[in-house]
């Protein structure tokens, strides 16, 4: 067809063919208008109500009546189920027809009593297909069930995503018919959209992108939108364009189908198992047209999930993973915070995570996958390694708000110096939507260009979204080799970093923590949860201590496997990346608190079972395991008071305390205002200065309120000085000596503190409660001491690491606000002081102050967060030396560690004897739990906490046959006995390695 040359009018082509596809204007005569054909109402539709979430069988029984399109139901959290009778008209043949259905919240279908596929507007998810072509011999009367749940894809917040949820909110369906849909139409639209994008988003500049305006404009040309025989002309042209290939040195992109589902967060534990089920039965949908789709997914408490409650689906999931379509990914038990879960916690997110996917499909996962963190340990690459993983994925640095991180593909040196090779996603998404603007950026972006030739594309919609659309899997499909775009291939993620690995010899290295700029209150918010996992942590440690040695002592004990485990799986999925943080709706945060008293009642129960099973024969095993970590509580308990010489006392407002090692005044407001370390006449606290200094700091963000705190809150710092009672003693002396004070905040909220110095205790305790009732206010304690360091030491998993004190560079002030797990130390040579913690994440320390954060009060997605009553303790402990010869690391496993009692009967033996003994104080016994699959086997976990190399003797006064090396999933090392002598058995480590031994029992 002859037409006139086109005029050199960019605009006006380019908004003629996007008006051509508008869903907004023109739809009376463009195409987009002709995208479905007839429409026929539903025979009935009727409705029951439900408060709980409960099972289809039960749902199916309740009582329904009939429902009009319009009518409103709820309120937010309840269940509306629906029974959907229609007919499609014979007249349909051979069309595609769809169940139409907009609604409000999230919705699953259900037929011959399985659930087939999710409905949600939020996830352009707004049809079931009844069938692809409507046949004479089909059925043609259908009856469903749609079970809609009264929340949105983010939860319900009133006025704004992260806002507390709306209780009250309403919910309706908009629309619910039997409509035609018009592939041939959707096709072309498709093919159109994928045009007009490139010519957007390739600009001015590119000649390709000309190309495809002038094709899109003569596809308009050739296309009438009223005759269906004029759309194959017009999308050979597409085709045509679309086939005009790259040259061979093009980026590739690797298109993976994802569905990222928070386990909690803007809504509870239990509807994120039924958002599992929604979006994953969708894509078992779309994987059964589209052979050729693969999608990944993390998280093995979200398998588990679906695997109780919904068997059927998961044999179909089981079914496409051995197809190699399905692929989990991950390793871990849920996406952990990457901060706060303590070493052994991430051992088992990885121990719990790997297991199950074995178990479940047969192979352990080859990558960590960990998207959405905020933050990264630097001793994850060496938890990795150990768990049989050398890849990562992650993408969350991108949100970095002051330093752009440097690379998309790189090596990840951890403390240890192991390695793992990492890719962000140069697009910065994990929910893209294969439109042609993820493909440019993914490019355009890439930090590593002519160092990594393929990066990953993560499409679908998450949080119950449903995941990928057939759209997204269309778009992808029209351009896997099109000049002016990456190639773009659907992959998985063994394809895609085997290529990485392939071709790494121009990567660069990043060392140590990667730590995210930004989400810094995440280290303080919801210290209830904080406090739960800090404590529930040191429960478990002690459960499973006590229960081996118990299993040492008789073999016929029954270790307390499977309970352990349930209570470990808690507590995993509580380290969740939005509940640990404390960035999760008041439901969850009640969730969370309910799974670790579970915890705390099961340990009463295992206790009373040890007991009686087979401590009470021997002295407390208890107590003796606490040797491992020099526990010097246990030695206080035998030292006569006479040694301790205590004094206290009071003169002029202030109160002398003394130990014989500190010395410390105290003024009538609380504040040290000296603390004297007396074997070295050091003073620790800075001139003029007042040490547990209470402040508090105006805490407004930009917007995520429980997740940041700004750097400019700093300007804000005001000292919590108003005396409601002043100094008293509360202790006079003998083992402890303690005063007591109370401070007020502010009219709603106070502070009281005992501050302890116990016999032969190197630190002073601050027990302290705040009754807090603060909003947008940041409570934090401060210790300004006479130490000059440019760095101070943090605690973190298995290790410690160093951060600046000073602001030089836009890296370092960055990090105002930092994490670290039970200690923090600031020393120069030969002197230093430690902050010790039992429940606290939040530290910082600038020039000589060393700050730790107590108390947040944000008032989203939680508007209750943090009020009311708390309990915590820490410390302060200064030092002769490091704080490795110090002993700083085992005086904050004391602090951590309560004594626990165990009653025994009297008269029963009570010779001491030792379990456990480490040869070096830089090696900590961390771990001692029964084998996995060995029930006459021990695995003992150990790791270097000083940052030294050095050989070791573990001795134990139990019986061992055998000691081999394993990994962290316990697979033994069969190239790596560990050798038993006379001495014990012989471990060597390198700097903050962590071992862990299988040691066979006779
Ligand atoms: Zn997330």
């Amino acid at each position: 067809m002859y037409h006139q040359p086109v005029l050199k009018n960019r605009r006006t082509l380019l908004e003629r063919a996007e008006k051509f596809i508008s869903e907004i204007y023109f739809t009376d005569c463009n195409l987009r208008g002709r995208l479905y054909g007839d429409a026929c109402p539903l025979e009935s539709i009727s409705s029951s109500l439900s408060q709980q979430r409960i099972p289809f069988l039960e749902a199916v029984k309740q009582n329904f009546e009939p429902y009009q399109v319009g009518d409103t139901f709820g309120p937010t959290w309840w269940t509306c189920w629906f029974k959907v009778s229609l007919r499609i008209p014979d007249s349909w043949r051979g069309k595609q027809v769809h169940l139409s259905w907009e609604s409000d919240g999230e919705a699953m279908v259900w037929r011959d009593e399985q659930p087939v596929q999710g409905l949600t507007k939020e996830g352009e998810k707004t049809s079931y297909v009844l069938t692809e072509c409507l046949k004479d011999d089909e059925t043609h009367s259908i009856s469903l069930y749609v079970e809609l749940a009264c929340n949105s894809l983010f939860g319900a917040g009133k006025g704004s995503m992260i806002a507390a949820p709306d209780p009250d909110r309403k919910y309706s369906v908009q629309k619910a018919e039997l409509v035609v849909f018009k592939s041939d139409v959707r096709e072309l639209l498709t093919d159109l959209e994928m045009l007009v994008d490139m010519v957007k988003l390739l600009g001015e500049g590119e000649q390709r992108g000309y190309q495809a305006l002038f094709t899109a404009n003569e596809m308009v040309n050739l296309c009438e939108p009223t005759n269906p025989s004029s759309f194959p002309a017009a999308r050979s042209l597409a085709q045509k364009f679309f086939s005009q290939r790259n040259g061979e040195s093009q980026h590739t992109v690797h298109a993976m189908g994802h569905c990222h589902i928070d386990s909690a967060w803007l809504w509870p534990y239990e509807e994120t198992i039924r958002k599992c089920a929604r979006s994953w039965v969708t894509v078992i949908r779309l994987m059964e047209k589209n052979p050729h789709m693969v999608f990944t997914c993390s998280q093995a408490q979200q398998f588990d999930w679906v695997k109780s409650w919904y068997p059927g689906l998961f044999s179909q999931i089981q079914h496409f993973v051995q197809k190699g379509q399905f692929i989990p990914v991950g390793g871990t038990w849920v996406e952990m915070d990457g901060n706060l879960p303590s070493g052994e916690s991430m051992v088992r997110q990885f121990l719990e995570g790997q297991r199950f996917f074995k178990k479940e499909f047969g192979n352990y996962c080859k990558e960590f996958w960990l998207p959405d963190t905020f933050g990264y340990s630097a001793q994850l690459p060496q938890l990795m390694q150990g768990s049989g993983i050398t890849r990562f994925l992650t993408q969350k640095l991108s949100w970095n708000l002051v330093n752009t991180f440097p690379h998309n593909t790189f090596f990840w040196e951890g403390l240890d110096g192991s390695q793992v090779l990492t890719h962000f996603p140069p697009g910065n998404s994990y929910e893209m939507k294969g439109k042609v603007e993820d493909l440019v950026n993914t490019v355009k972006n890439n930090k590593d260009k002519g160092r990594a030739n393929h990066s990953a594309a993560l499409f679908g919609f998450g949080d119950g979204g449903g995941g990928p659309t057939q759209l997204m899997l269309d778009r992808l499909d029209r351009v896997q080799d099109t000049d002016g775009l990456p190639r773009v291939q659907m992959s998985s993620p063994d394809r895609l970093f085997s290529e990485l690995e392939a071709d790494s010899s121009l990567l660069c290295t990043w060392t140590g923590e990667l730590f995210l700029e930004l989400h810094n209150g995440t280290y303080t918010t919801q210290a209830q949860i904080k406090l739960g996992n800090r404590q529930c942590e040191t429960l478990l440690h002690d459960v499973e201590v006590a229960s081996s040695l118990a299993l040492c002592l008789d073999k016929t004990f029954q270790y307390p496997s499977e309970p352990l485990q349930i209570l470990w799986r808690q507590l995993l999925l509580n380290q969740f990346h939005d509940v640990i943080p404390g960035t999760c709706i008041e439901m969850v945060v009640e969730d969370a608190l309910r799974y670790y008293q579970g915890i705390y009642q099961h340990y009463d129960i295992i206790k009373v079972y040890i007991s009686t099973m087979i401590l009470s024969r021997y002295t407390s095993a208890l107590r003796y395991y606490q040797g491992i970590h020099q526990h010097y509580d246990i030695i206080k308990v035998y030292i006569s008071t006479t040694i301790l010489s205590r004094y206290i006392s009071a003169a002029d407002g202030t109160v002398l305390m003394e130990n014989g090692i500190l010395r410390a005044v105290v003024n009538k407001d609380g504040c040290l205002a000296s603390l004297y370390l007396v074997e070295t006449n050091r003073e620790a606290i800075s001139h003029g200065c007042s040490g547990n200094q209470f402040v508090l700091f105006d805490d407004v963000p930009l917007y995520w309120d429980a997740w940041d705190v700004m750097d400019y809150h700093l300007q804000t710092r005001k000292p919590v000085v108003e005396v409601v009672s002043p100094v008293q003693i509360a202790s006079p002396g003998g083992l402890r000596g303690s005063v007591t004070f109370t401070l007020r905040i502010s009219d709603k909220s106070t502070i009281t503190q005992e501050i302890i110095l116990d016999a032969m205790c190197p630190y002073v305790k601050f027990n302290t409660q705040v009754e807090w009732f603060e909003s947008h206010k940041f409570l934090k304690v401060e210790f300004p001491v006479r130490v000059r360091s440019p760095n101070a030491t943090y605690e973190i998993q298995f290790g410690h690491l160093q951060r600046p004190t000073h602001r030089n560079t836009s890296w370092d002030w960055a990090r105002f606000e930092v994490w670290g797990h039970k200690w923090a130390d600031l020393s120069e040579h030969g002197f230093g002081v430690s902050l010790l913690n039992d429940s606290k994440y939040g530290y910082s320390v600038h020039q000589n102050t060393m700050t730790l954060s107590l108390l947040r009060a944000p008032k989203s997605p939680d508007a209750n967060a943090d009020m009311g009553s708390h309990q915590f303790t820490y410390a302060v402990m200064p030092h002769t030396g490091t704080f490795q010869e110090a002993s700083v690391i085992q005086w904050a496993y004391n602090l951590n560690s309560p004594l626990r009692l165990i009653d025994h009967a009297p008269g029963s033996h009570t010779v001491a004897w030792s379990a456990f003994s480490v040869s070096a104080a830089a090696v900590i016994l961390e771990t001692v739990k029964q084998a996995e699959d060995r029930k006459d086997g021990l695995v003992v976990r150990l790791y270097e906490s000083h940052g030294s190399s050095v050989s070791v003797y573990l001795t134990t006064g139990f019986p061992i046959t055998e000691a081999w090396h394993c990994d962290l999933l316990e697979r033994v090392d069969s190239s790596r006995p560990a050798p038993i002598t006379a001495s014990g058995i012989s471990i060597s480590f390198s700097p903050f390695q962590i071992v862990s031994l299988l040691l066979y029992l006779k």
